[in-house]
C-alpha cells in the first residue's frame, strides 16, 4: 500500500493527464499478479470490481467514530478537522499519525480489511476493524485505503486512465483493455487476462451495465451531407436506462450506470416476461394515452426509492426501447443498426420507438416539428450501417435539438441567495470544459426547485475548497442544464465567451464533469451565430 500511495502522490502532482497515466502504469509494471489485479482496483477508487455485488456499507459516521476511539477527540473536533481537510482519507491521515504503529500494509492486507468489513453486519464490530487498522498500519497507507472505502480518491485519475496504464503496462491498446472492463466490469479479471493473453476471452455479463453509446448535436441541418443516409427517431426527454433482462430478472441502470430498478416496478412486470438473456437499450418516460408526458412529470418518480400505488397510478411510466446491445446472450455491439433493429422488432415489445428513414433535408424541419407536437424535445439521426458505439459521442448518431438548444456546464462556484435564500448556495458561476480545466461563461440564480437547491447547497458545501465572504470557489463536480438565447465574446468570463440571459433548466446528477460540454462546441455556437 505505502508504493500505492507514493504512485497516487505522485499522480496528484503530475500535471497532465498523459503524465498520470505513465506514473501508474510504471508502478502496476512493478507489481505481481495478485497484487496487479488488487492495485487496479484501488487506483480506481473500489474496493471490489465494479459488476461484484458486495458493497462495503461503511459510511462517514462509522470511520468518525474509528476516529474518535484512535485519538481520543470528539466527533466536533473531528467534524471541524474534517471541514477544514474536505476528504476522509486526508482527515485519517493526519489525525491518526501519532496514534499508530505505523507498520506496513500489503495489498493483501488491505483487501483482507475490505473483505471483513463487506461482512461484519453490526456497526461496532466495523468500527473496532477500522480502530485496530488506524492503530497498526502506516498512515499514508491508510489515506489511500480510506480513500477506498469512500470510493473516490481525489487525485485527478478517472477509472479510464487506470485502463489506459494497465493498456500500457501489459503492451495492450486502451480500447481493448476498456472493452473488456466495459463488457465485464472486473477490472482485476481483466488485468489478469491482460496479462495472461486472454483478454479476448472475457465476455459480457449480465445485470453490470454497459456504457451509452451517445449522440452528436447537428447544428444545421446542411450539416448532413446525405441525408438518405439516415434513419430518424424522435428524441425522447426521459429518463436514458439500460434494461438487463434474464430468465424473470431485470434490472435497470441509468446512464450514470446506477441501479434504478425500484423506481420503477411496473417497468419490471412489462419487460420479465421476455426472453433473455438480453440487454435493451431505451428511454423510462412517464407516459398517457400514447405519448411521453414532461420531464418535470416524471421527475416526480426520481428521487423515490419506494413507489406508492398513488404515484404509481398518477404518474405512469413505460420502457419505450432503441436499441439493443446484448440478444440471445450474445453482445451486438458489432452489429449493424439495420439488423439490431430487426432483432428488436421480433421482440414483440409493448413500446418501440418508431423509427424511419430521412429522404430530404427539408424532411428533418418537418419531421422536427412533428416530434415536437408530439411533445418530444427533437430528433435522433442514427447513421445508415452504423454499429453500437459503447462508451462513445462518435457522430453516428446526431441529435437535433432547438437552435440554441441546452449547454450542460458544471458548476465553479456558488454564492449565498438573498431573502428566502439567504441560508442556501442559490447563485451559481459555471464552466465549459477545456482539456482538463475549466472555464467559466456565466452566472446564473432560477430554475430550481427550493428541494433542489437545499440538496445542491450540501453538495456544494462537500465541494467547497476556498471561501471569499459569500462566494465559495467549488471543486468542478455538480453538473447543470442551462438553456440560453444566445453566445456573445466576453473578456470578463476566462472562456473568452459569456451565454445571454442563462436559465437552469435541470439539474444532471446523472453527469459528471467529463460529460459536460466543452469550450470547442461552445465556440462552433459562437461562429454559428454569426452565420
Ligand atoms: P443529451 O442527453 O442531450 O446528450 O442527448 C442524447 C440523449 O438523447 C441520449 O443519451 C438519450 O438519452 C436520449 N434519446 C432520446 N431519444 C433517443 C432515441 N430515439 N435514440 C437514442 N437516444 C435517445
Amino acid at each position: 500500500m505505502r508504493d500505492l500511495a507514493a504512485c497516487a502522490e505522485a499522480v496528484a502532482a503530475a500535471p497532465g493527464r498523459n503524465e498520470k497515466i505513465a506514473r501508474v502504469a510504471a508502478y502496476l509494471a512493478t507489481l505481481g499478479d495478485e497484487d496487479l489485479a488488487r492495485a487496479v482496483l484501488y487506483l480506481s477508487g473500489r474496493p471490489f470490481p465494479a459488476s461484484d455485488p458486495r458493497k462495503l456499507s461503511v459510511g462517514h459516521a462509522t470511520l468518525r467514530e474509528a476516529l474518535v476511539q484512535v485519538t481520543g477527540w470528539d466527533l466536533e473536533m473531528i467534524a471541524t478537522c474534517y471541514r477544514e481537510v474536505g476528504d476522509t482519507g486526508e482527515t485519517v491521515a493526519l489525525l491518526v499519525r501519532r496514534h499508530t504503529e505505523g507498520r506496513p500494509m500489503t495489498l493483501a492486507q488491505a483487501e483482507g480489511l475490505y473483505t471483513e468489513l463487506q461482512r461484519a453486519r453490526r456497526t461496532e464490530r466495523k468500527v473496532e476493524l477500522l480502530a485496530g487498522a488506524f492503530r497498526t498500519f502506516d498512515w499514508m497507507a491508510l489515506k489511500y485505503f480510506v480513500k477506498g472505502i469512500t470510493g473516490n480518491l481525489r487525485i485527478g485519475l478517472q477509472e479510464k486512465m487506470v485502463e489506459e496504464a494497465l493498456a500500457a503496462a501489459t503492451g495492450l491498446t486502451g480500447e481493448v483493455v476498456r472493452g473488456a472492463n466495459n463488457r465485464s466490469g472486473d477490472l482485476a479479471r481483466v488485468a489478469l487476462a491482460a496479462r495472461g493473453g486472454t483478454i479476448g476471452e472475457i465476455e459480457a455479463v449480465l445485470f453490470h451495465p454497459l456504457d451509452f453509446m451517445l449522440a452528436k448535436p447537428l447544428d444545421a441541418v446542411e450539416d448532413l451531407a446525405d441525408p438518405g443516409e439516415w434513419w430518424v427517431e424522435d428524441k425522447y426527454d426521459g429518463i436514458r436506462a439500460q434494461a438487463h433482462i434474464d430468465a424473470g430478472r431485470v434490472r435497470l441502470f441509468t446512464r450514470g450506470l446506477e441501479e434504478t430498478t425500484a423506481a420503477f416496478p411496473e417497468v419490471i412486470l412489462e419487460l420479465a416476461p421476455l426472453a433473455g438473456p438480453l440487454v435493451l437499450d431505451g428511454e423510462i418516460l412517464a407516459w398517457r394515452e400514447g405519448r411521453a408526458l414532461a420531464f418535470s412529470v416524471l421527475q416526480q418518480r426520481i428521487a423515490r426509492k419506494q413507489v406508492s400505488a398513488k404515484t404509481m397510478a398518477e404518474v405512469p411510466v413505460i420502457f419505450l426501447a432503441y436499441d439493443l446491445l446484448l440478444w440471445e446472450g450474445e453482445l451486438q455491439f458489432g452489429v449493424a443498426v439495420e439488423e439490431r433493429r430487426r432483432r428488436l422488432e421480433r421482440l414483440g415489445l409493448r413500446h418501440l420507438a418508431p423509427q424511419v428513414r430521412l429522404a430530404s433535408h427539408e424532411e428533418v424541419e418537418e419531421r422536427f416539428g412533428a416530434a415536437r407536437g408530439r411533445g418530444n424535445e427533437g430528433l435522433i439521426l442514427k447513421r445508415a450501417g452504423s454499429l453500437y458505439e459503447s462508451g462513445k459521442r462518435g457522430g453516428n448518431w446526431l441529435k437535433v435539438k432547438r437552435p440554441y438548444g441546452t449547454l450542460d456546464v458544471v458548476v465553479t462556484a456558488a454564492e449565498q441567495g438573498h431573502g428566502r435564500r439567504a441560508s442556501v448556495l442559490s447563485d451559481v458561476t459555471f464552466a465549459v470544459r477545456s482539456g482538463d480545466r475549466f472555464l467559466n461563461v456565466g452566472k446564473a440564480y432560477s430554475g430550481l426547485t427550493d428541494e433542489e437547491i437545499r440538496q445542491l447547497t450540501v453538495l456544494f458545501k462537500a465541494a467547497t475548497v476556498e471561501r471569499y465572504g459569500r462566494v465559495s470557489l467549488l471543486r468542478p463536480e455538480v453538473v447543470l442544464e442551462v438553456a440560453f438565447d444566445g453566445v456573445q465574446k466576453s473578456p470578463r468570463h476566462k472562456s473568452g465567451y459569456a451565454l445571454r440571459f442563462p436559465r437552469i433548466v435541470r439539474w444532471r446528477p446523472d453527469k459528471g464533469p467529463a460529460e459536460c460540454d466543452t469550450l470547442e462546441r461552445l465556440q462552433e455556437l459562437y461562429e454559428a451565430s454569426l452565420r
